[in-house]
């Protein structure tokens, strides 16, 4: 049975601008696809590349991804940059994913919500009509994904808050509003708010949801709310700068994940050879002298610049809350869209994605303040539920230290200043 979608965030603009960054990503698809694309009438078209359009990407040839051209470009990409097969056989002629970008549609029970990939520029710059003027898009989309993976959306299990601590759906709905509620409370700045719900997932790791559910579970949680906010140091300068090797080393290790670009026309020097990003890699380990330019947005810069160049304009706030609030919203921080990862580690994952922003924006020194952290949004958020190295069980325990030490907490706040 379809369900409906619920919730689009009322914050958030989109429209699709053409600027083909999306055809320059990998794009995977059916067997099925493929053969539907194979029968087309593309023979001799001097808009198309030459064959072969796509490469398996498992045994048997069940999965496949569409071939660049040596610009990085996709197959289907006209010289006008736009999607050959789109033109010639409108918009479901094209692969599901691409018809789905920059949307994520995540099933939570009885209803869908909807998320977004901030990768698209169009997204991050919050440029287009509200999200709500594309809802009979999404209808349409959701029950072509239900096609696409052979499952109806209901069917989804509930997700596990950690290990062996399921959830039913209206329950994980109720704590993501109590979140949503911290991370719009205004008379916070946005990185006390985010520590605000380290806060409380901390709080909650410890109990057991046994009997509580409903409104119970509501108040409960609204009860945890307000007993952590004496607890959150008020001001970022309250909280020690993070630990040397603890803090600072590790953060700066999976930094060089989240700020690299490894394809498309923004892609970084050397970031093509495994060779090339292992040096930078380490460079990153080191942290000091000039950072290696692993996406061609960044500028030459050293990283001690980067550290003295604090100051947090109250403007970015709202760029930023934006960005959480959608990620949230959208439950697009735990489970099959941020591998796998229960709630609370999903959640602190999530809030790792801050140092990781305003490292960048700083970095941007000379692009003005809230265009400097759209573009670093955009950047991370390309990384965030999208790139495998992050599923890597390694990652995930770096990611998890720092949690778990309390140094996320103290990032947070240092590059919040
Ligand atoms: S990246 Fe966004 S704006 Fe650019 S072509 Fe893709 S959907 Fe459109």
């Amino acid at each position: 049975m379809s369900v409906p979608i619920r919730s689009l965030p009322v914050i958030q603009n989109w429209d699709c601008h053409g600027c083909s960054d999306c055809c320059r990503i990998e794009a995977v698809i059916t067997d099925e696809e493929k053969r539907r694309i194979e029968a087309l009438d593309l023979a001799n078209d001097p808009e198309v590349a030459p064959k072969p359009w796509f490469t398996s990407m498992s045994w048997g040839g069940a999965k496949w991804k569409l071939n660049h051209r040596p610009d990085g470009g996709c197959v289907f990409l006209t010289t006008k940059n736009r999607c050959r097969l789109q033109e010639r056989f409108g918009p479901d002629a094209k692969p599901f994913v691409c018809r789905l970008f920059p949307f994520v549609l995540i099933p939570a029970g009885n209803h869908w919500r909807v998320g977004m990939r901030f990768s698209c520029p169009s997204a991050a710059a919050n440029q287009g009509r509200p999200l709500a003027d594309s809802e009979k898009d999404l209808v349409r989309l959701s029950r072509q994904l239900e096609q696409h993976v052979g499952r109806s959306a209901d069917s989804a299990p509930p997700p596990l808050l950690q290990a062996g601590q399921p959830l039913p759906w209206p329950d994980v709905c109720r704590i993501v509003a109590v979140l949503l509620e911290i991370v719009q409370d205004r008379r916070d700045r946005l990185e006390r708010r985010l520590r605000k719900c380290l806060a409380v997932a901390r709080a909650c790791s410890q109990a057991r949801f046994d009997g509580l559910s409903g409104n119970r579970l509501s108040e409960y949680i609204q009860a945890v709310r307000a007993g952590v906010e004496p607890d959150v140091p008020r001001e970022p300068v309250d909280l020690p700068r993070p630990d040397l090797l603890l803090g600072r080393v590790l953060f700066r290790t999976l930094l060089a994940i989240f700020a690299r670009r490894d394809r498309g026309i923004h892609r970084g020097a050397g970031m093509w050879s495994r060779l090339g990003r292992v040096r930078a890699g380490w460079r990153f380990v080191r942290g000091r002298g000039a950072v290696p330019r692993i996406n061609g947005f960044l500028p030459e810069t050293r990283f001690e610049d980067i550290e003295r160049n604090s100051g947090m304009p109250a403007e970015l706030d709202e760029t930023l809350e934006r960005y959480y609030v959608v990620k949230l919203n959208s439950l697009q921080f735990f489970g099959p869209p941020n591998f796998d990862l229960p709630f609370w580690p999903g959640l602190e994952s999530l809030v790792l994605t801050l140092p990781m922003i305003l490292w960048l924006r700083r970095a941007f020194a000379d692009v003005p303040p809230v265009q400097a952290v759209q573009q670093a949004i955009q950047i991370v958020d390309d990384h965030f539920g999208g790139n495998p190295m992050l599923g890597l069980p390694h990652i995930r325990f770096l990611q998890q230290t720092l949690a778990q030490r309390g140094e996320l907490d103290k990032l947070v706040a240092w590059y919040g200043r």
